[in-house]
């Protein structure tokens, strides 16, 4: 035999129990992103480079030590593998004058890749949903933004995850306090560590993002962002805390807070759980107003946040508060060709009626094919022999009821008699609360 291969490091099979709580996931977004009124995009997973380094920032981690490009060995063309969705979707907004005209409200999913050193909570490929509103200059985008999360949170049944929130300001603003940053870090240079020393000059706000825990205290002491920011600036961040407090969502500010990519001003946010370890922000985004026209776009006021899926699915599963696994309605059990072949009739009908079935492939006895219906979590057997197939009847089982006989039927009288206790069993269970 010859050596099995194995996934890349940091990229997952997602397998069907887990799947089965990513597709509930997905229906449960879908629902939300729909009740806000956001449009579903779908957008390459492959981009041209340049597009991540204008508009992530050269120096950030991402640009700098994490994205898997690579040469197209056709054409030379340089490529990369999405380390995240905002810049594709800015590009396609302006590829297709999206936003020229009308606002515009946003949203996709799928795979990002990162070259991070893989843990729990942090893989190489992993999932985000992205939500993202152009055309928008005021707090109330923002604020509406961050209100969604709130309720997605408790449409997943999810508690304990909080809001952090901050405004980066103007770029001027930004100008000023990167002056105060430099001096500050400049007393304190040796105890910087490598990556700050280097970003010291070049992007000294992104020291302000350091994993390195090192350098927290430092970091803590750093001059705020907020204690630059202008009148006009200062508006627009109450204007976003007026209407959360409306709602009454509670949050944290949190003067540090800047982001891993350049291309953010005024509002930032996060969504952080204690539950998730060293991982814990679920959902992060803000406003990036400058971003659309520095990739080659018309001004366009923009907003928007990304949540890590499977961050999310760590925490429904932490939480207890997965849904239950859907099982079929009927397992079809038959044994002898005529009955094989009314057996697939009967499967394809009841599908016609609405009904989930799992046909028994595979042959074997009758004993086996019930063990298998049983273990399939179905509601009802539907048996099938060559005796019933002469006569165009079938058994059917009540499986998750005790003591109910096994009933002969005519195969066009099944779904009456399964509906009838389906409704029975609804009656009796809304009786016993
Ligand atoms: P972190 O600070 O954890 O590295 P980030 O600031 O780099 O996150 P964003 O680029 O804002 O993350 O992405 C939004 C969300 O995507 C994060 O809050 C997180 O939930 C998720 N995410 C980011 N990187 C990864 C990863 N490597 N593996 C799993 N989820 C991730
Ligand atoms: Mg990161």
């Amino acid at each position: 035999m010859s050596q099995a291969l194995q996934a890349v490091r940091g990229m997952n099979d997602i397998l069907p129990d887990e799947a089965n709580i990513w597709e509930l996931f997905e229906g449960t977004v879908r629902d939300w992103l729909q009740s806000y009124g956001y449009q579903p995009i779908r957008l390459p997973i492959v981009e041209p480079t340049p597009l991540f380094t204008r508009a992530i920032g050269e120096v950030t981690d991402i640009v700098e030590k994490e994205m898997y490009s690579f040469v197209d060995s056709l054409n030379g063309e340089a490529l990369t593998l999405r380390p995240e969705g905002t810049a594709g979707c800015v590009r396609a907004v302006i590829e297709h004058h999206l936003a020229a005209r009308q606002t515009q409200r946003l949203w996709y999913s799928g795979p990002m890749f990162r070259h991070e050193r893989p843990q729990k909570g942090r893989y190489r490929q992993f999932h985000q949903v992205g939500v993202e509103a152009f055309g928008f200059a005021g707090p109330d985008i923002d604020a509406e933004l961050i209100l969604m999360g709130a309720r997605l949170w408790a449409d997943l049944g999810l508690e304990g995850i909080e809001l952090q929130l901050n405004s980066l300001g103007q770029p001027v603003e930004r100008a000023q306090h990167r002056a105060a940053l430099i001096a500050y870090f400049e007393e304190h240079v040796e105890a910087l560590d490598e990556d700050a020393r280097r970003r010291l000059h070049s992007n000294p706000l992104r020291i302000l993002d350091s994993k390195n825990p090192a350098m927290q205290a430092l970091c803590a002491g750093a001059p705020r962002l907020i204690d630059h920011l202008g009148a006009e600036s200062l508006a627009h961040f109450a204007g976003v805390q007026r209407v959360l407090k409306d709602a009454g969502i509670p949050f944290t500010i949190n003067p540090r807070l800047v982001r891993g990519l350049d291309y953010y001003n005024l509002t930032v946010f996060e969504w952080v759980t204690d539950k998730l370890g060293a991982q814990g922000t679920v959902c992060a985004g803000g406003r990036y107003d400058g971003l659309v026209e520095q990739l080659g776009g018309k001004p366009t006021p923009a907003c928007g946040f990304a949540m890590g899926i499977e961050r999310l699915i760590a925490l429904i599963k932490e939480s207890g508060s997965e849904p239950a696994m859907s099982a079929p309605n009927v397992y079809l059990v038959h044994q002898g060709e005529a009955a094989s072949r009314l057996a697939f009739r009967v499967a394809e009908g009841l599908r016609d009626q609405g009904f989930d079935v799992l046909l028994h492939c595979g042959g074997g006895s009758f004993k086996s094919q019930m063990k298998k219906a049983d273990s399939s979590g179905a509601a009802f057997a539907v048996i099938i022999g060559d005796d019933e197939a002469a006569t165009g009847e079938a058994q059917l089982k009540n499986l998750r009821q005790e003591g109910v006989a096994q009933q002969k039927l005519k195969v066009d009288e099944l779904a009456g008699a399964m509906i009838e206790y389906l409704m029975d069993t609804e009656f009796n269970s809304d009786g016993e609360e």
